[in-house]
């Protein structure tokens, strides 16, 4: 099963594939998750992409989109996988597109989790994620049970360099002018489906499941 999850910058996009990543055994594929994984590891992939994060602009596609079909090209990715963050333009949607026709497959549901940009300054301006693990907490909505501490690893809840309110407006201008037109793109496969992003992750998780499960 192959799914692509749409959505704005903090719309929960990764919360959701974790969940069903657990729940139907493929993997979650994150490209953030990737880069930053890659900068902590002081690669060249992390060094040419990092400049780009900071500022809350795209990774150029020539980097992304060889990074994300060498990654879905791996055992684990072959009964399918959860894209989160990716296709991110149309260039890297048609990208993976090609790539799964040669393999006689395609994206089988594209999840939108649709949202306001006010609850998204909100929702991200608020994050903390810990520094080893990136586990998500929320200065007011999900608080760790010791302030600042991760409760899992036991590691510093840091705020990602991204996630402050200039780059957050900058990331949500990037997402609505080049990630956005991807809505009518899977909307013409017709694989789109639509569900309120701002409910209870629980919610999500049922809504989706119905979907998913027809
Ligand atoms: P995310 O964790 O998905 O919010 O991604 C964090 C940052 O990584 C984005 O703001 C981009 O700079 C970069 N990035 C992640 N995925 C992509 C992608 N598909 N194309 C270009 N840049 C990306």
């Amino acid at each position: 099963m192959n799914i692509v999850m749409l959505g704005a910058p903090g719309a929960g996009k990764g919360t959701v594939a974790k969940k069903l990543q657990e729940e139907y055994k493929i993997p979650h594929i994150s490209t953030g998750d990737i880069f930053r994984e890659n900068i902590k590891n002081g690669t060249e992939l992390g060094l040419k992409a990092k400049s780009f994060m900071d500022k809350g602009e795209l990774v150029p596609d020539e980097i992304t989109i060889n990074m994300l079909l060498d990654r879905i090209e791996k055992d684990d990715a072959k009964e399918g996988f959860i894209l989160d963050g990716f296709p991110r333009t149309i260039n890297q949607a048609e990208a993976l597109k090609i790539k799964l026709n040669e393999k006689n497959t395609k994206v089988e549901y594209a999840i939108l989790l649709d949202t306001k940009d006010e609850d998204i300054i909100k929702r991200l301006s608020g994050r903390r994620v810990c520094e080893n693990c990136g586990k998500p907490y929320h200065i007011e909505t999900l608080k760790p049970k010791t302030d600042g501490i991760c409760d899992d690893c036991n590691n510093k809840l840091i705020q990602r360099k991204d996630d402050t309110i200039e780059v957050i407006k900058d990331r949500l201008n990037v997402y609505h002018k080049q990630t956005q037109p991807l809505v009518d793109y899977y909307q013409n496969e017709k694989v789109l489906h639509t569900i309120d992003g701002f409910q209870s992750l629980d919610a999500e998780i049922i809504e989706i499941k119905k979907i998913l499960n027809k």
